[in-house]
C-alpha cells in the first residue's frame, strides 16, 4: 500500500510535466487517520474535476451504533456529514489555484431537504465521502505544489474537521437525526390515522422567494395553525406529542381568494414527502409517500398512455385506451399524467388551479347546454374525482378558487384567508344545496380502469454514437440519454439535481429488467429494490457522490417522458 508520503513524491516528480501525468497518481494512499482513493483523474484542467474518495475506519471515526440504528437514521447522518463535509471544504480550501478548476475540492450541496445520498457512506466498518478535486495547473502543466497543498494540508484538515466524532458538534447531529426520524415516524402514522398529509402547528409554510427554497424572513410570515376540527395529536418518538391539521383521506379543497397562500400550503404537501433541515419551517409537514403533483404539460410526448377515464371519442377516433401523441394538449397532457402516476401507485393526488387545464378541471351548466356531451371529449375532472377516491382509494387535494361546482364532490374544505386556515366544509355543502345548479353528472358509473403498458427494452438507445454511453442529468430538469433529451420540468416534486443524475442512471440500469413482459410499474419497483437493498451505488458501475434517493413514481414520470419510448399495452 502507497502512503501519502509517496503522493507527495510523485507529485513533486510531475510538477510542470503535461497534465496527462496526473494519471500517475490513481490508485489508493493510506494517511494517518484515513485511506485516499483517487478513482479517476480528469483529462485536463477544464474537465470534470478528478473523482476522489476518503475512508475512514467506523471506529476511529467514533461515531457511535445509534447514528445508524435505522435507515432513517444513517440516512440523516450522511446528510448532515456532507452538509460538514462542504462546510469544510468552504473552510480549508483556497478554492482557485490557476486555469479551470483546478483548486477546487467540494463535496454535493444538500438543500432543505434531507436525501438518501451517495455522497457519504456509513457502514459498520466505514464511513466514506465521495468527492471532487480539480487537480491544479498553470495552463496546461500540472502544479506540483498546489496539488501537494491540496491533498496533503488542505484535504487532511477537512476530512479532520468533518468525519469524526470528537470534531462535530453531537447536539447538532442528534438534533438532525431525532428530526429526520421524527418525520418519518410522522409520515408512517398517517395512513393508520386515516390521514393523508400533516401540518404541523406553527409551521413555517412561504419561501423565501420563487428560486429560493428557504424560509420567508420571520418577521413576515404567518405562521401554520390547524382550524380546530382537523386538529389532531401525534406522538413522536423524540419530540413527544405533537399537534397539526391532519387532512383526512378522501377529496379536500383548498379554497381562498387570490395571493391568500392556497398553492403555498400545497407546496408544502407536495415536498412532505421529504424530510426537511432543521430552521426549514416545513419540519412537522408530512405527505403520504405516494403523493402526486399532477399539472398540465402541454407539449409533452405521450406514448400508448389509457386515458379513457377523462377522454374519449377523440376526432378521427383516436383510441384513448392507448393514446400516442408527440405533442398533447393542456387537457391530455394533465389526463395521461394523471393516468401514469396511477399506474406506478399514487395514493394521493395534489392539483393546483394555476398549472392545471382548466376544460379538464371544470364543465358548468351553460356550457353543457352549448356543447353536448357528444361533440366534448373530455369528461372534468370535477366528475371523476369522487369515483377515483371511491373506486380506487386515491384521495385528491385540490386547489381551487375558480369553480364552486366542486363543493358538491369535496368532503373537506380548508379556506385560506390572509394566510390562516378554516374549515368552511358545512359552509360550502351548504352553499352547494342551496343553490344547487342544473348541472349534469358526466362521469358515468365508474372510474374505470387502466391498462397497464409494458417498456420495449430496445427503445432506451444510451450510445451517444459509437460505443461511446452518454447518461447524465443536464440541470435539475433535463436528462441526455443517449442521443435524447428528457424534460422533466413538470415533475414538480424534483427538488435536487442529484435525484435527476439518478434517475438517468437508473434509467439505463432499469432496462436490465425489460423481458418483454414486465410492466412498467415492475421495472421500476425492480429497481427501487435493488436501490432498497444495495444503496444508490448499485445503479452504477463505479463509486460517485452525486446520486440521490427518488421514488418508483419519478422513475416512472422521467421514462414516460422520453420521446423515444415504445410499450406494448398490458391488460
Ligand atoms: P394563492 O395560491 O392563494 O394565490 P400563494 O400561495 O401563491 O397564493 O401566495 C401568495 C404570496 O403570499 C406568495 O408570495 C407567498 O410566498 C406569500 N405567502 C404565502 N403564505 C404565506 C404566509 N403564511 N405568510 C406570509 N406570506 C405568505
Ligand atoms: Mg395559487
Amino acid at each position: 500500500m502507497k502512503r501519502d508520503e509517496d503522493l507527495r513524491r510523485t507529485l513533486a516528480r510531475i510538477d510542470k510535466k503535461g497534465y496527462k501525468a496526473y494519471k500517475d497518481i490513481q490508485g489508493e494512499y493510506d494517511f494517518p487517520r484515513f485511506r485516499l482513493f483517487i478513482d479517476h483523474v480528469q483529462g485536463d484542467p477544464f474537465a470534470s474535476p478528478s473523482r476522489v474518495r476518503v475512508g475512514v475506519t467506523r471506529e476511529t471515526s467514533g461515531f457511535s451504533a445509534d447514528t445508524t440504528s435505522s435507515g432513517s437514521r444513517t440516512t440523516a447522518l450522511c446528510d448532515y456529514l456532507t452538509r460538514r463535509f462542504l462546510d469544510a471544504c468552504k473552510r480549508f480550501s483556497r478554492g482557485n489555484r490557476g486555469t479551470g478548476k483546478s483548486g477546487l475540492i467540494t463535496i454535493d450541496r444538500p438543500g432543505q431537504e434531507i436525501l438518501q445520498r451517495s455522497s457519504m457512506v456509513v457502514n459498520a466498518e466505514v464511513v466514506e465521502a465521495r468527492f471532487w478535486v480539480g487537480l491544479p495547473a498553470r495552463g496546461r502543466r500540472i502544479s506540483g505544489k498546489d496539488a501537494q497543498i491540496m491533498l496533503l494540508k488542505e484535504l487532511p484538515a477537512i476530512v479532520d474537521n468533518a468525519m469524526f466524532a470528537g470534531n462535530t458538534d453531537l447536539s447538532d447531529l442528534y438534533r438532525h437525526i431525532e428530526l429526520a426520524e421524527d418525520a418519518d415516524a410522522l409520515r408512517n402514522q398517517l395512513s393508520e390515522m386515516g390521514l393523508i398529509a400533516f401540518v404541523g402547528n406553527g409551521a413555517l409554510l412561504p419561501r423565501a422567494s420563487g428560486i429560493d427554497p428557504r424560509p420567508l424572513d420571520e418577521a413576515k410570515a404567518v405562521r401554520f395553525f390547524s382550524p380546530p376540527s382537523y386538529e389532531v395529536e401525534v406522538d413522536l418518538p423524540n419530540r413527544g406529542t405533537v399537534s397539526g391539521m391532519g387532512i383526512p383521506k378522501g377529496v379536500t379543497l383548498i379554497v381562498g381568494g387570490g395571493y391568500h397562500g392556497k398553492s403555498t400550503l400545497l407546496n408544502a404537501l407536495e415536498v412532505g414527502i421529504y424530510n426537511h433541515i432543521y430552521g426549514d419551517g416545513r419540519e412537522l409537514c408530512v405527505a403520504d409517500p405516494q403523493t402526486v403533483k399532477i399539472r398540465a404539460s402541454d407539449g409533452r410526448n405521450i406514448e400508448k398512455t389509457d386515458i379513457s377515464p377523462f377522454i374519449n371519442n377523440l376526432p378521427l377516433s383516436k383510441d384513448t385506451t392507448a393514446f400516442s401523441t408527440q405533442n398533447a394538449s393542456g387537457s391530455t397532457s394533465q389526463a395521461a399524467n394523471i393516468s401514469e402516476a396511477l399506474e406506478v401507485g399514487a395514493e394521493v393526488l395534489l392539483l393546483d388551479e394555476d398549472t392545471s387545464a382548466t376544460n379538464f378541471m371544470i364543465r358548468d351548466h351553460r356550457m353543457q347546454q352549448l356543447v353536448s356531451k357528444d361533440k366534448e371529449p373530455i369528461t372534468p375532472f370535477l366528475d371523476k374525482v369522487r369515483q377515483l377516491y371511491q373506486d380506487k382509494g386515491v384521495s385528491t387535494v385540490l386547489v381551487m378558487g375558480g369553480s364552486g361546482d366542486y363543493f358538491s364532490v369535496a368532503d373537506h374544505v380548508i379556506q385560506l384567508a390572509d394566510y390562516r386556515a378554516a374549515d368552511v366544509t358545512r359552509t360550502a355543502h351548504e352553499i352547494a344545496q342551496n343553490s344547487a345548479t342544473s348541472r349534469i353528472s358526466e362521469g358515468g358509473g365508474e372510474f374505470g380502469n387502466i391498462r397497464c403498458r409494458i417498456p420495449v427494452s430496445s427503445s432506451f438507445d444510451p450510445y451517444r454514437g459509437g460505443r461511446r454511453v452518454k447518461v447524465a442529468a443536464k440541470g435539475l430538469h433535463e436528462i441526455i440519454f443517449g442521443r435524447t433529451s428528457v424534460d422533466l420540468l413538470d415533475i414538480e416534486q424534483l427538488v435536487d439535481v442529484s435525484q435527476t443524475q439518478a434517475i438517468a442512471h437508473a434509467i439505463h440500469y432499469a432496462v436490465q429488467y425489460m423481458n418483454g413482459q414486465r410492466s412498467l410499474k415492475e421495472v421500476v419497483i425492480r429497481v427501487l429494490d435493488d436501490v432498497e437493498n444495495q444503496g444508490l451505488d448499485v445503479l452504477i458501475p463505479y463509486k460517485v457522490g452525486n446520486l440521490a434517493g427518488f421514488r418508483p413514481m419519478d422513475l416512472a414520470a422521467a421514462v414516460n417522458r422520453m420521446r423515444t419510448l415504445k410499450v406494448r399495452t398490458g391488460a
